[in-house]
């Protein structure tokens, strides 16, 4: 019996298809990333493919590391053979192998977005930049930029328009030198300098060879970068396997190149193409709904998704009063589901920006609910954490200043400015680097006690340095914390320092972990623990055993799949996201946000929206409900409020909430307001009724300006003059 077997048929042409280029071309939950794997086992077991010349590549940590374990599982061992990895940790692999050829020691450190901006923040200080608008974070995202489109500082510089990128076209210079001076590269750097590799013939030619067949899952969102290092190495065997779903591309503001995968016919003109029309995930009426959605948008080529799965509940949208309202409402489903049997780990949070977990994580904690937020601030980039990580780094790559700068004084040992800049000077009049310039404190003409203090601190990291090689990680961050009594310096930083405690715990936790892993036996050498870290993708630890509540971003639940999703601020200007020059290409990437959401629910989905919130620290009132919600075909809808509560009452029975119905989005022709009336809002103040916009809401001038107004929360604040 084949492997196959596990698949239907149209996936099964699709695995068996092993020579020449292919392209799998399906909506959500049709099994394409199940295809995948299965024609990787079925390569290696029944087609004697060696699993050394399989690469396939895939979005995040996460989906490489179940990508690898799928295959385990079927194929056993064998796997651990087959290249499955992301982009970055590909290239990374490589770049050690290679860095030489690109002026790079192997021991590069990988700089996170914090230690862009201190560098650049660093060279703008250097090269006098008056400009107020420009700041170290604006700067980086624009050097980002041009590094995503695959622009180096000459062509920048080549086409300065204006005063503002002439600047910028010199920080990126002095950037770009500084990075391979530090020994350093930043994320994008991982992705530019592999492509650069693979145009040096003798390393494509190894890598050719190497890898005959090629796969890549989630193809829409890959950008022009990455394309071109598919396309390079799968050039000579023309063994290119892509797979994606363009109504899923949601990182086009991140450059990725929807196109990519659009063309691939073109481009490989004997390709064959799968479709896949069968849903294994959800329900059909979450199907339903996401067909519903995704038709709207005039990129997409419309798909005929179906599901042999029953009907199912309907969605349910809840509408509340505010964020807490929402919050509580999550949590009294869950408590109830958990009551019926049902465990945190079925229930999902899905949210448009990291910064709307919060009010979740308050309200899960009051209740003692256990959960788990993916992404938002990382714990390898907690000050503490970083701290510690800072002082490996420099043990593992002496050349980089940015992690040596961060700790030089921390523990506070009086090292200033001043000394800072003698031991450059002197670094740069001998030609060394800055750490070699702090073992020779001596010939510089600083005073005694300062002298002192530098070379205890370079003794103390030169002797770790020296033994790092026989050194397991752990090892090394135990040294690291004795020799600079980093916990006692804790205790006086601040009024958090017990938590911050916790985190440097923590992270020998971490350690501890990864050496004990089956990967790594018992020894992990500092630099790769430091890679390990680097790469660690926001969804990276989810480890499915564990009973908790997941909170994460939309754009984290990619390729995923939960029995029951909360989509929660479900409001206009939150999502669709509010931007100042919103397009209509950014509405489609919206909506294919929206279509990502939906569709990684199995079972049941549940859609939020508060009508108050607090917005960036601000109280915002009368918030719409998302456009996308009234997208929703009102077939697979339910809104739940509906019979427990009229819109006319003041209050709702179930204390605070203050729910609304389905008839309140409706044209409304006997509201009881009429243009030019006055009316009063306890919070605004009398204003006039402008406009009674399509029976739903109410367009008021106040005082400080114009108000938009649900009719339903209309009834409930606002009083007739
Ligand atoms: P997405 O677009 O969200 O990445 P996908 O197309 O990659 O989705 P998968 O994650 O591969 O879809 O599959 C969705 C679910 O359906 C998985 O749980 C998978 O195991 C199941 N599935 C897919 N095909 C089959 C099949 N032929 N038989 C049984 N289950 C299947
Ligand atoms: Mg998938």
């Amino acid at each position: 019996m084949s492997i196959l077997n596990g698949l239907n048929s149209e996936q099964r042409k699709a695995a068996e298809k092993i020579d020449g280029p292919l392209l799998i071309l399906a909506g959500a939950g049709s099994g394409k990333t199940r295809t995948v794997t299965y024609r990787i086992a079925h390569m290696v077991l029944e087609k004697g493919i060696s699993p050394y010349k399989i690469l396939a590549v895939t979005f995040t940590n996460k989906a490489a590391k179940e990508m690898r374990e799928r295959v385990e599982n079927l194929i056993g061992l064998e796997a651990k053979k087959v290249m499955v990895s992301t982009f970055h940790s590909f290239g990374v692999r490589l770049l050690r192998v290679y860095a030489a050829k690109l002026g790079y020691d192997a021991n590069f450190n990988i700089y996170d977005a914090d230690d862009q901006k201190k560098l650049v923040g660093r060279l703008m200080k250097e090269l006098v930049v008056t400009n107020k608008q420009l700041t170290p974070a604006s700067v980086v995202s624009k050097i980002s930029k041009y590094k995503e489109d695959g622009d180096e500082p000459s062509d920048v510089a080549k086409e300065v328009y204006n005063a503002d990128t002439r600047v910028v076209a010199a920080v990126y210079e002095k950037y770009a030198q500084e990075l391979i001076k530090n020994n350093a590269m930043d994320f994008a750097d991982l992705l530019l300098n592999t492509n650069k590799l693979l145009d040096d013939p003798e390393v494509l030619e190894k890598i050719q060879g190497r890898y005959e067949y090629v796969m890549v899952d989630e193809y829409q969102d890959t950008n022009n970068i990455q394309y071109q290092i598919i396309t390079k190495i799968a050039k000579k065997h023309k063994n290119i396997c892509v797979v994606g779903d363009e109504d899923q591309s949601i990182y086009g503001f991140r450059g990725a190149n929807i196109r990519n995968i659009l063309d691939f016919e073109k481009e490989y003109k004997d390709a064959m193409v799968v479709k896949l029309e069968q849903n294994y995930r959800s329900t059909q009426n979450i199907l339903g709904a996401a067909n519903s959605i995704i038709k709207l948008n005039t990129t997409s080529r419309g798909k005929n998704l179906w599901t042999e799965k029953e009907k199912g509940h309907l969605i349910e949208i809840f509408s509340a009063s505010d964020g807490r309202a929402e919050a509580d409402y999550i949590l009294q489903e869950i408590i109830k589901g958990k009551n019926n049997g049902r465990s945190y780990k079925d229930y999902t949070v899905l949210y448009r920006t990291n910064a709307q977990s919060r009010v979740f994580e308050e309200a899960f904690l009051r209740h003692r609910i256990s959960y788990k937020i993916f992404g938002g601030m990382q714990f390898y980039q907690r000050v503490e954490v970083k701290d510690i990580l800072s002082y490996m780094r420099v043990i593992n790559n002496p050349k980089d200043t940015v992690s040596l700068f961060r700790i030089i004084n921390v523990p506070k040992r009086k090292i200033g400015a001043k000394t800072i800049e003698k031991i450059r000077d002197f670094a740069d009049e001998n030609e060394i680097i800055f750490f070699e310039a702090m073992g020779r404190i001596e010939e510089t003409g600083l005073g005694s006690a300062v002298k002192v203090t530098v070379l205890r601190l370079y003794e103390m990291l030169k002797n770790i340095m020296e033994e790092s090689q026989f050194l397991t990680a752990s090892e090394i961050y135990d040294m690291i914390l004795e020799g600079t009594n980093y916990m006692n310096y804790l205790t006086s930083y601040d009024e958090k320092f017990e938590a911050r405690m916790d985190n440097v715990r923590e992270l020998r936790t971490s350690i501890q972990e990864m050496e004990d892993s089956e990967q790594y036996e018992g020894f992990i050498s500092v630099g790769e623990f430091l890679e390990q870290t680097a790469l660690v993708a926001a969804t990276d630890d989810l480890e499915e055993d564990t009973d908790y509540v997941k909170l994460m971003t939309i754009h984290n639940s990619k390729g995923l799949e939960f029995p029951i999703v909360f989509l929660v601020g479900m409001e206009d200007e939150l999502f669709p996201s509010a931007k100042a020059d919103f397009s209509d290409d950014d509405l489609e990437e919206e909506r294919r946000l929206c279509y990502v959401a939906i569709t990684r629910a199995e079972e049941k989905l549940h859609i939020s929206h508060a009508s108050e919130r607090m917005v960036y620290g601000r109280i915002s009132y009368m918030r719409d409900p998302s456009r996308f919600l009234k997208e929703i075909d009102d077939r697979y809808v339910d809104y739940i409020n509906k019979a427990k509560v009229t819109p006319k009452k003041k209050e709702s029975k179930l204390g605070g909430l203050n729910l609304i119905t389905k008839a309140d989005f409706k044209v409304d022709e006997k509201s009881p307001f009429k243009i030019g009336e006055k009316v009063t809002h306890k919070k605004f103040g009398t204003g006039i009724i402008k406009d009674v916009e399509a029976g739903k809401r109410l367009v008021i001038r106040f005082r400080d300006g114009d108000k938009k107004l649900p009719l339903v929360l209309a009834e409930k604040f606002l009083v007739k003059e």
